[in-house]
């Protein structure tokens, strides 16, 4: 209902003569990537963790398509009313500080030209599988990553706990990134994606600036910078894939850019009927966050459009929240 009055509005803009900002590419929405682990070709593929062969496929099918990684400095001063942002921007996150990002992920960003934002759970800086400080500050200095704040402790109930804790465990976190690192951290990504408006003010007066949940969509100018939704990759979802649900999540479906580069799938001709696939991947990802990733293992099973779709009708009367589409 939403979609066809914005349609009318742009109709009747459009006849008038009144271009609105939104249709011609001003105010695009980007697209904010939530990555986790990346694991040994084969391995598990699920809500965490992502095959690097299937990491490589992503990355280059978005190159194919022409997208162009961004910072949250390049976000923030964007929606700042700052400078404008490159075409098909795409700001790629990955949570945690898993080692991975390092063994894995790092080669093939830099193969590919392209930067991202790793949030680091401080109190895990050194520990098994994880990030050392080593790592991060050649990370940080190699121009591809960009180490920013995900608390010191990666508690659940940060949201709810008093103000001086919730200081304590972002304010400690950004001291220790900005000592190790020696430049300013003032973006943050919420542990579990969970916050509250006490905490929002918590970073407020910490000088955050933006900060990321884990709720579906793309960041728009006009969104509160510190509740910006993202899209989770899946350790399933193939190059292809994740360009559509990009596409279908901003609104713009990218095509391909002339280059040497060629995607394992060269048809990207966006799926048809998908107008429903963000819905379903957010039922799903409603389930994952509310019953524990349990579900999500069953996901490799429902790569079938029609039975995400199917999951989707199932589970819609049971919705304790309003995830319908905007
Ligand atoms: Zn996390």
């Amino acid at each position: 209902m939403k979609k066809i009055a914005a349609a009318v509005l742009i109709v009747v803009l459009s006849v008038s003569g009144v271009v609105p900002a939104f249709a011609n590419g001003l105010n695009q929405p980007v697209p904010i990537l939530m990555y986790h682990n990346i694991v040994d070709e084969g391995g598990e593929e699920d809500a965490l963790n992502v095959p690097v062969d299937r990491f490589e496929d992503h990355i280059r099918t978005l190159k194919y398509m022409g997208y162009n990684s961004i910072t949250f400095e390049q976000l923030h001063e964007y929606f700042s009313g700052g400078e404008g942002l490159p075409e098909n921007p795409v700001l790629i996150t990955f949570d945690d500080g898993y080692l991975s990002n390092y063994s894995h992920a790092f080669g093939i960003l830099s193969e590919y030209g392209y930067c991202a934002t790793v949030f680091m759970i401080t109190d895990y800086i050194g520990s098994y599988g994880y990030l050392d400080g080593e790592m991060l500050v050649e990370m940080q200095h190699s121009g591809v990553f960009d180490i920013q704040n995900h608390s010191a402790s990666h508690l659940y109930n940060l949201s709810d706990m008093d103000s001086a804790r919730m200081r304590a465990q972002v304010a400690g976190a950004r001291e220790v990134l900005e000592e190790l690192l020696d430049k300013p951290v003032r973006f943050f990504c919420y542990p579990f994606g969970r916050h509250s408006s006490a905490l929002r003010g918590v970073l407020k007066a910490e000088g955050i600036d933006m900060a990321v949940t884990t709720a579906h969509g793309a960041a728009k100018i006009g969104d509160d910078p510190l509740q910006l939704d993202r899209i989770r990759v899946f350790g399933f979802d193939t190059g292809k894939s994740l360009v559509n649900r990009i596409g279908n999540t901003t609104g713009r479906h990218a095509k391909p850019v002339p280059q040497d580069i060629k995607p394992n799938d060269e048809d990207m001709v966006p799926f048809q009927g998908t107008t429903d696939y963000c819905g379903t991947s957010r039922i799903c990802l409603y389930v994952a966050e509310n019953f524990v990733m349990d579900v999500v293992s069953i996901m490799p099973l429902t790569g079938d459009e029609r039975i995400l779709g199917l999951i989707y009708a199932l589970y819609r009367p049971f919705w304790k929240k309003d995830l319908s589409l905007q």
